[in-house]
């Protein structure tokens, strides 16, 4: 006799959604969680695109600005804005957020363990170790973000790759509230610096980067106006999307973070995290109806199905921004600049699916305008991604 039907590691807000969807449909699942203040540190800039609302998973208690647009701006200062008709983005809180996720598991009836910390996912036998016990399942679930052990045992191959990313709660006056400020910055690209007013008087700003911690404290400090007050700071993994990476193992699967599920060129990883549950539940619950783990493998098939393409499309794109020489950079601003792509941009930029504009780039040929410092091969591997 199995102890749960489900057990999930991670009461992140991908974990706790998924056990939340398993409960919803008469599971028995566990949760557990190493810490005990879910949510905290904050360390996300808790931007998501209005995408969101088709995973019906965000109540709106938990939006605390809502963006437009954004200034995206080059190393010579040359700036291009783009926009929406209405609210592109949202920006969360976080910290509330993660709570609600986990309260809402646990109220759907799943039983959750706070301050308890899995050492060790057994991938044979189904069982996870705790400090004091071993518990087993029909499925486990592991979604304890982008340090997972469990990943690394599940793909001795793969190679794992990321980022790391550094930001500031910053006390500020924002004057406009709706456009949030991107800036390239030659030492960290294909990273880039956000900042992202929260209300009119706060802001975060924040950077992913290759590059080590002192050089992204540099290069964030630098960034800030003289009038900002930094209140907190925090830094965190973003990992980078490995199409080779296995998912699912026996009856063991990986969500979130843990499986790499992240946009490459933002780091943004709660849309892709809430659909992959999505995908992940509906095949647990038919693998328990059916007795039958294939249904687990279907999960990594249509998870690959629906992110693969935009994934490798987004990877070839940072790949080319990886290579550009500051020069190159600001020729592309100008050029987009002066055949007005923000129009493009602003009309079929989503920044889920980067696909789509690439394609209207290409086919508005703004894309050749470009290709002195793209190059015909990057842009043939952008075309075959797509
Ligand atoms: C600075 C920064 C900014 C970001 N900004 C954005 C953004 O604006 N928009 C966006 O969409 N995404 C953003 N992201 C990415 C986003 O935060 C992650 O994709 C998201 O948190 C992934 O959720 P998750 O549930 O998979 O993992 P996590 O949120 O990492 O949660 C994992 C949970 O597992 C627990 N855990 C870990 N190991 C164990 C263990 N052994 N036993 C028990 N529990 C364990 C942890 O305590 C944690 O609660 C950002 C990331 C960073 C670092």
């Amino acid at each position: 006799m199995k102890d749960y039907d489900i057990i999930v590691v991670g009461a992140g807000p991908v974990g706790s959604t998924y056990a939340y969807k398993m409960a919803k449909m008469g599971y028995d699942v566990a949760l557990y969680d190493m810490k005990n203040r879910i949510g905290h540190p904050l360390q996300c800039a808790g931007l998501v695109s209005t995408n969101i609302d088709k995973t019906k998973n965000l109540p709106r208690e938990f939006i605390d600005n809502e963006i437009q647009g954004a200034n995206l701006t080059s190393p010579d200062m040359t700036s291009i804005t783009v926009s929406k008709q209405d609210t592109a983005a949202y920006v969360i809180d976080r910290i509330y957020y993660d709570k609600y996720l986990a309260n809402r598991a646990e109220d759907a009836g799943v039983d959750v363990f706070y301050s308890t910390r899995v050492y060790d996912v057994d991938i044979e036998n189904t069982t996870i170790k705790t400090k004091d016990d071993t518990y087993s399942s029909d499925i486990i679930a592991v979604s304890c973000g982008p340090n997972s052990q469990t990943a690394k045992k599940m793909n001795p191959e793969v190679e794992d790759e990321s980022f790391l990313a550094m930001q500031y709660i910053v006390s500020t006056l924002n004057e406009d509230t709706s456009f949030l400020d991107i800036n390239v910055n030659m030492n960290i690209l294909p990273g880039f610096i956000w900042s992202i007013p929260v209300s009119y008087r706060e802001k975060r700003v924040g950077l992913f980067t290759n590059g080590s911690y002192t050089q992204a404290e540099m290069i964030l400090n630098s960034a800030l106006k003289s009038t900002d007050v930094v209140v907190d700071k925090s830094h965190g993994i973003i990992p980078r999307f490995n199409p080779q990476k296995c998912i699912v193992k026996n009856n063991t699967i990986l969500l979130g973070d843990s499986a790499s599920q992240v946009k490459p060129t933002t780091g943004g990883g709660l849309i892709a995290g809430f659909n992959s549950a999505q995908i992940a539940a509906e095949n647990s619950d038919l693998m328990l109806k059916e007795h039958d783990n294939n249904y687990l493998l279907r999960y990594e098939k249509q998870y690959h199905e629906r992110y693969d393409n935009e994934f490798k499309t987004q990877i070839n794109v940072q790949k080319i921004l990886e290579d550009l020489s500051e020069d190159d950079v600001n020729f592309m601003f100008r050029q987009l600049k002066e055949c007005q792509a923000d129009k493009i941009i602003s009309k079929y930029g989503d920044m889920d699916d980067q696909s789509i504009l690439i394609k209207e780039l290409i086919k508005s040929g703004v894309i050749f305008k470009l290709l002195p410092k793209i190059g015909i091969r990057r842009l043939k591997n952008i075309w075959k991604s797509q």
